[in-house]
């Protein structure tokens, strides 16, 4: 398998980058389509436009209606039509960035990506996550290129909910090990390449500066203010481990993000804390060492981050369907398979148990 190595052209991070939105975009075009959700209209806006005053760029402005939905890029496409835009900009979470990347793709314009919150890998990745209108999960689209230009502006992010930025602490907590796994089977990246050293180069780096940076941060984030700490997790959970997951590939941990939302216990569970019992489940399955178990399980601990069933919302252990579960998981095509000799859903099942005692153990010492 030949190795590929992908990225974003440009990344940019600061506090208050987005008062120099100008001088990083321009190359690209002179009419920004520019897709917010109502809150990052509301913190975004002021910021761009100064950005863009006294020059001749058109800027116009739509509300995103809240689903990464075939409907919802459809909308989007027309207006862009409409209006004779030559670059699509997306500002806020998830859901924005997707549609906003597929808005792009469909229409052969650059894209730039503001993220709002570090709770997902949206921004720096080729890909989107398409849900029906109704909000279910539809399809993955992948696309021939990263986004042009990514610009997080720590000052935003740091003013969101520090809930936020445990789940992307939660979500990079996964990519050093899934990436470990991909390269112990020779298994293809999320870019469907095989593995450079540059890429796993990041995820080693993602993984090292969540377990120093990470409670600082978030001691930080919960006061509203940008430290250094702050600078490294925001660039952890945003660019190491998107740039690190798509070159690197996913294992267990992800799989067993996608088995847990099949059970309605987990329906308010986040994706990042999912994925960081995910994790800890992957290395219970992989026979690691205990001295890597309990460095994971102390940084989950430090920031928040589950480590046992309850915490992702099952109170009560039920066999059947943590069984249904651990089968979702373990479908065909799953990343799971990425681990070295495949995993079985009893094998599955039996980690899950063992790492739900080994998290309860750890709390009772505390
Ligand atoms: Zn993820």
């Amino acid at each position: 398998m030949e190795k590929l190595m992908r990225a974003p052209s440009r990344y940019v991070q600061d506090k208050d980058v987005i008062l120099k939105m100008k001088d990083h975009t321009t190359m690209l075009g002179d009419s920004f389509y520019i897709i917010a959700s109502k809150t990052a209209m509301k913190v975004t806006r002021p910021k761009i436009e100064k950005s863009f005053e006294e020059t001749d760029v058109k800027l116009v402005f739509e509300t995103f209606n809240g689903e990464s939905s075939k409907g919802e890029i459809n909308r989007i496409r027309d207006l862009v039509k409409e209006n004779g835009s030559n670059v699509i900009v997306g500002v806020g979470g998830g859901k924005t960035i997707d549609t906003a990347k597929a808005v792009a793709y469909f229409e052969k314009l650059p894209i730039v990506i503001i993220p709002t919150v570090t709770a997902t890998d949206a921004p720096c990745t080729a890909l989107s996550v398409i849900y029906t209108d109704e909000g279910e999960f539809s399809e993955y689209l992948f696309y021939p290129t990263n986004p042009d230009v990514v610009m997080v502006d720590t000052a935003v992010v740091a003013n969101a909910p520090a809930r936020f930025l445990v789940d992307g602490m939660g979500d990079a907590l996964g990519t050093y090990f899934e990436a470990r796994a991909c390269l112990r089977s020779n298994s293809p990246s999320l870019a469907f390449g095989g593995i450079t050293q540059a890429g796993f180069a990041l995820t080693k780096l993602c993984y090292e500066t969540l377990l120093e940076y990470g409670y600082e941060a978030l001691l930080a984030v919960e006061k509203k203010v940008v430290t250094p700490a702050v600078e490294k997790i925001v660039e952890a959970a945003t660019y190491l481990s998107g740039v690190g997951a798509e070159n690197g590939g996913l294992a267990a941990a992800h799989s067993i993000y996608n088995g847990f939302t099949v059970l309605e216990e987990c329906e308010y569970t986040s994706h990042g804390r999912l994925v960081a019992f995910g994790t800890l489940v992957q290395l219970v399955l992989e026979g690691s060492p205990t001295e890597e178990i309990e460095e994971v399980i102390d940084f989950c601990l430090s920031v928040g981050l589950p480590i046992t069933l309850e915490e992702v919302g099952t109170k009560e252990i039920d066999g059947k369907k943590l069984m249904k579960a651990s089968k979702v998981a373990c479908a065909e095509g799953e990343s799971i398979h990425h681990i070295l000799g495949g995993v079985t859903p009893e094998q599955l099942f039996d980690a899950i148990i063992a790492t739900d005692n080994l998290g309860k153990h750890y709390k009772d010492l505390i």
